[in-house]
Parts: C-alpha cells; sequence; structure tokens
C-alpha cells in the first residue's frame, strides 16, 4: 500500500465518522494519513435531535474521544472551498490541505428558505443549539398550554410532535402535513400511527401545503390559518453548495452525482457519501438516511483501500430495509419495507418497537467503538446495485 497517500474527510457526521474510523483500521501501520474536518467538536447525534427539541439532556459526544486509538487527525474547522484540480480544501478560509483522496460527508438540513416566514418564525432541528432554544420555548408554552405547530408529516415531523406531546400533556401540538402522516407507511402501520397521534392529543391537519409561516400562526395554500405560538419546520431539505462551487459535478439540488462506486462522475479521486451524495441505484435514488448512509460508508472506505492497493472495486449494493419511528419514548411504529423503501408486510408496534428503534439511534455510536478493533456491516439487505456504469 502507497505509505504516503493522504485521505481527507469533509464532514463528521454519521457517515464522515464512520469513514474515517474505518479507513483508520483497514489501514493501519501502512502510514496512509487521514484528515477528519468538521466545525465542531461535538458530534451531533441528528436521529435524536427531536429529543432534545422535547428537552430530553442527551450525552455531549466529542469528536477526539469518538476517534481516540485510532490515527486520524481531527481538524476543526469548515471547509470553505475545494481545488480539485490542485486537489486541495481550503478550512476557515485560510489553512490549505492537499489530498490525494478526498470524501465528501457534508450531510443536509432542513431547508427554511423557500417557505416565506419560515426562516423568520420558524425552528428547526438544525442543530443543537436551535433545537434546545426550541425545547425552552416549549417549556413557557406548556404553562399555558400554549400552541406549537409541527410542519412536516414525514418521519422527522412525525417523530418531533409525538416526542412534544407526550413530554408536554399541556401543550397543543398541530402537526402540518401535505400528505396523510406517515404516508409512505403500510396500512396497518398508518392505522396504529393514527392512533398514537390521537391517543397524545395531536391535532393533524393535512391535505394542504404551508404558504407562509407568520409570528402567530401558519396560512395554508387552501386559505385556511393554524394559530401557533411556536412553529418547528421539519420539511424541505438542502446541502451545502461547496461542490457546485467548486465545479464538482453535483445534480440539481447540489448533491454530487456519483458512478456506480460512489465516486465523482467529474472527479474520480472524490468520494460522496450520505446525504450530500446523489446516488442512483436500479429502482430509483437513495434518499437522505443514516439507513442508506452508512453502508455508503462503509462501502466508500473499503473502495479507498482498494484503490490504494490497486485492486479493482465492484459497484455499490443497498436495498432499504424498514421505516423506524419513534412515537415519544414509549411507543413506537416499525414499517419493514422492501429494498426500495416501499412498505413489506411486517411491522413491528408498542415495547419491542421502542426497543428496536433505540438500537437502531444508538447504533451508530456502538458502530464506531467497535469499528476500531474489527471490520462492522452495516448492510441488512444488499437489494441491488447503483445504477450508472463503474469507471474502474
Ligand atoms: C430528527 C431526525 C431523525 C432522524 N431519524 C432517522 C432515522 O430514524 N433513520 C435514518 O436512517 N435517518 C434518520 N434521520 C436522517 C439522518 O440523520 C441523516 O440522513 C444522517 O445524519 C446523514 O448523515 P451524513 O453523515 O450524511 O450527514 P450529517 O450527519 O448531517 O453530518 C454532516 C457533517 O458535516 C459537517 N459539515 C457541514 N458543512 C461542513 C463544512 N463546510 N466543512 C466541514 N464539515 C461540514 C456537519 O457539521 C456535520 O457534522 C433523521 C434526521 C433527523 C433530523
Amino acid at each position: 500500500m502507497n505509505s504516503n497517500h493522504r485521505i481527507v474527510v469533509l464532514g463528521a457526521g454519521y457517515t464522515g465518522m464512520f469513514t474515517a474510523i474505518r479507513l483508520a483500521h483497514r489501514t493501519c501501520g501502512t502510514g496512509v494519513k487521514i484528515t477528519l474536518v468538521n466545525p465542531s467538536g461535538r458530534f451531533v447525534e441528528r436521529l435524536r435531535m427531536h429529543q432534545i427539541a422535547a428537552g430530553q439532556k442527551l450525552a455531549d459526544h466529542r469528536i477526539p474521544d469518538l476517534l481516540a486509538g485510532t490515527a486520524v487527525t481531527f481538524l476543526q474547522g469548515a471547509a470553505t472551498a475545494i481545488d480539485p484540480e490542485a486537489r486541495r480544501v481550503t478550512v476557515d478560509g485560510g489553512l490549505s490541505l492537499g489530498y490525494d483522496t478526498l470524501v465528501y460527508a457534508l450531510g443536509s438540513w432542513t431547508d427554511t428558505g423557500n417557505v416565506p416566514g419560515a426562516d423568520e418564525h420558524a425552528l428547526t432541528l438544525n442543530s443543537p443549539e436551535i433545537a434546545v432554544r426550541f425545547a425552552e420555548r416549549a417549556v413557557e408554552l406548556a404553562r399555558s398550554g400554549g400552541l406549537v405547530t409541527v410542519c412536516g408529516g414525514g418521519l422527522t415531523g412525525i417523530e418531533a410532535a409525538t416526542e412534544l406531546a407526550e413530554a408536554h400533556p399541556r401543550l397543543n401540538v398541530t402537526l402540518i402535513s401535505a400528505e396523510e402522516p406517515g404516508a409512505m407507511m403500510g396500512d396497518r402501520a398508518r392505522v396504529y400511527l393514527r392512533r398514537a397521534l390521537d391517543r397524545l392529543g395531536i391535532t393533524v391537519v393535512s391535505g394542504a401545503r404551508v404558504a407562509q409561516v407568520l409570528p402567530d400562526a401558519v396560512q395554508l395554500t387552501d386559505g385556511r390559518t393554524v394559530r401557533s405560538d411556536a412553529c418547528l419546520w421539519t420539511t424541505g431539505v438542502k446541502v451545502s453548495p461547496l461542490a457546485a462551487d467548486s465545479k464538482i459535478a453535483t445534480d440539481d439540488r447540489g448533491r454530487i452525482l456519483t458512478d456506480a462506486t460512489l465516486r465523482s462522475v467529474s472527479h474520480p479521486e472524490i468520494h460522496a457519501v450520505g446525504d450530500a451524495a446523489s446516488v442512483r441505484m436500479t429502482w430509483g435514488q437513495l434518499h437522505g438516511s443514516c439507513q442508506s448512509g452508512l453502508p455508503t460508508a462503509q462501502y466508500t472506505a473499503d473502495t479507498i483501500v482498494r484503490l490504494v492497493r490497486g485492486k479493482s472495486v465492484k459497484p455499490f449494493r443497498f436495498g432499504y430495509f424498514h421505516q423506524p419511528l419513534s412515537l415519544g419514548r414509549r411507543d413506537a411504529v416499525i414499517q419493514f419495507t422492501k429494498a426500495d423503501f416501499t412498505p413489506a408486510r411486517w411491522r413491528l408496534t408498542g415495547r419491542a418497537a421502542v426497543m428496536y428503534k433505540e438500537l437502531v439511534s444508538s447504533s451508530p455510536l456502538m458502530t464506531y467503538r467497535y469499528s476500531k478493533r474489527m471490520n462492522m456491516t452495516t448492510f441488512v439487505s444488499k437489494g441491488a446495485t447503483a445504477s450508472l456504469e463503474t469507471t474502474v
């Protein structure tokens, strides 16, 4: 193996962290240099952000602690430019890092820019700090039976609404959703979900999109107005403009376009993983999730090791397996799926589902711990292959 090879991983979220740790284990003793770049020293457990919004105190995982015992160098800072021709990354507008291989793992966040007023009058789950602000507001409002709206009836919106309603029974929580909440689940899981929303006293307003967020209300496109003392925005996804600004080929949302080996179609020495990668499988496009992100990270670490050793690589294979959904701390529903994320026959509910969901949420940190010593597997279903032609 080339002992001078420099690998820079941008982003220490779920996928960047896993890529770096697995690479470190697999290249241990070879002299390959791995640098992990992230703006904050805290590892953010995005899977638990709704728990913070409901007032729970979560563990503060420090990135250097998670990397302890590996040869990964942690550089705290934000990547501000990539020069793919010179193979250099600028961090915090000054420091310049050279690389032979770059892993792009900048994730995504909720976009408040598409609906008027959302940026000014809604909060998000984009960072622990913002989630804490929402939690503080929810505590104030709960004292007076205030009104909270959660916009977005996808998995994140449902998890946030149920968590808030369970933590603050006096709060009036309204879930606003363009479609029926949990529309992607099977019939029986949806019925279970609907009962849980009713039991927690959550009002569901569905069938219309949000037209505008006001300081004290949410206006819908069909003319309805929902009163709101605090609005939590969970719908719409945005990614960093860094790749597009750096002239790396991206899709129309700014995600790096990848080939079947998850390498940039314009710059093959750049690998993209997680939410920031545009990955097309034979059955359709991957959507941002840890479930698909961790396998992209595992595959990418293994692919880089093979490429550095001069070996051939096989296309990425993946299939979805489940839609895990917490309904507060005491209830959950897990819809098992086919590879393309459509519902399969089986579902899990109640206490077993709570335990299952907790295992899902804690598994990334467990994976990091064990990956320092062994090659952990994060795939449950291998589904099908990525569909673009491999360039290897
Ligand atoms: C409340 C909630 C619940 C969820 N539940 C589930 C679930 O049950 N199952 C599931 O599969 N998925 C779930 N998701 C989605 C999941 O969290 C994301 O798909 C996952 O975090 C993507 O991982 P990632 O590594 O691509 O990005 P992230 O985990 O977001 O990490 C990106 C990292 O890049 C860093 N970064 C950004 N810009 C820069 C820069 N310029 N330079 C350097 N670093 C930078 C960020 O600070 C961050 O640390 C949930 C999301 C939310 C918000």
